[in-house]
């Protein structure tokens, strides 16, 4: 399908919608293209409902009510939105620029406006495990809905802007005593267990292998997601017996790889565990 218009504009954020309006007032039609599936930019799809502070003449707005105002003001101006599609490919042609997006829809102008802002962004993700399994669910990259937060205890991972400006915003509804700090005075690789925590031996080994005065990346433990900062280190010699740690580290894992190969033997092989019927 193709179009023609005065002018194309690459982004429908907060630039690319008042774009329209001053395009608007010249009497210029405008297209806008976006990769997103609504229009508004990193305001309604990573802070719909955080409280900006800083749009002239409104003390407190949030990312989608400015969102939806900005498309308001426009609206006289009937612009034609192409969504869900990314602009691709832009051409030099006679009288203007010929746009194809990546679905195909061919668009002529005079001119083209580029407000594509932090671009088609993606979630910066942290390096941890399995981090697919718990997205959407326990692990967010945007808050679109604040109430799925009431109640809850919520670590905000990020030491910028956005993070106290929704620490400020979730506090009021996230549960109380949602951090707890533990001091731990002598965490020793002779004991896997940690004063006033429990059995942990991987936040055990991750206090050993974070620098003095730095804070670990979050350490997924039996109990609970630690973050450690180590505050000292000693240089004294590890003394102690760690038979028993060894016996215990090597029971756990002998027991792990029975059920595991078990289980890798009756996926592979397609065997039916009938045994229950006969017990
Ligand atoms: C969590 C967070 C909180 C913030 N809080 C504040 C605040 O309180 N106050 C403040 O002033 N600012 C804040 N900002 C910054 C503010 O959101 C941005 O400055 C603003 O959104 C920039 O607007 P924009 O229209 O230039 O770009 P964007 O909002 O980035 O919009 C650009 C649009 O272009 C689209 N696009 C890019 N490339 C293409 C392409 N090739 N094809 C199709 N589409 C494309 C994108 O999908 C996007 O929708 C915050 C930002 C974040 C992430």
């Amino acid at each position: 399908m193709s179009h023609k218009t005065d002018v194309i504009i690459i982004g429908a954020g907060p630039v690319g919608l008042f774009a329209v309006f001053e395009l608007g007032l010249l009497n210029l039609k405008c297209h806008l293209v976006d990769n997103l599936d609504k229009v508004g930019g990193q305001c309604s799809e990573l802070y719909p409902e955080k409280h900006i502070y800083d749009i002239p003449a409104y003390p407190t707005i949030t990312g989608q009510e400015l969102t939806d105002n900005l498309i308001l003001q426009i609206k006289p101006f009937e612009p034609v939105f192409h969504l869900n599609q990314q602009a691709e490919n832009i051409k030099k042609v006679e009288g203007g620029w010929m746009l194809t997006t990546s679905q195909n829809i061919i668009i002529e102008a005079k001119c083209i406006v580029v407000a594509a802002g932090a671009g088609s962004f993606v979630s910066r993700k942290p390096p941890l495990e399995n981090i697919a399994e718990f997205e959407n669910k326990s692990i967010f990259y945007a808050i679109r809905d604040k109430s799925k937060f009431k109640g809850k205890k919520i670590i905000i991972a990020g030491g910028g802007d956005s993070a106290l400006d929704w620490t400020n915003d979730l506090a009021s509804i996230a549960s109380s005593n949602s951090t707890t700090v533990v001091s731990a005075q002598k965490a020793t690789m002779a004991n896997l267990s940690v004063q006033g925590i429990g059995y942990e031996p991987e936040l055990v080994g991750s206090i050993f292998g974070t620098d003095v005065n730095s804070i670990s990346a979050p350490i997924t433990g039996n109990n609970a997601v630690y973050v450690v900062e180590v505050i000292a280190i000693d240089d004294e010699k590890l003394e102690g017996n760690f038979s028993q740690q060894k016996t215990n580290i090597v029971n756990q894992a002998s027991s792990a790889a029975n059920g595991q190969s078990y289980n890798a033997l009756k996926e592979t092989a397609n065997v039916q565990d009938n045994r229950s019927d006969f017990y």
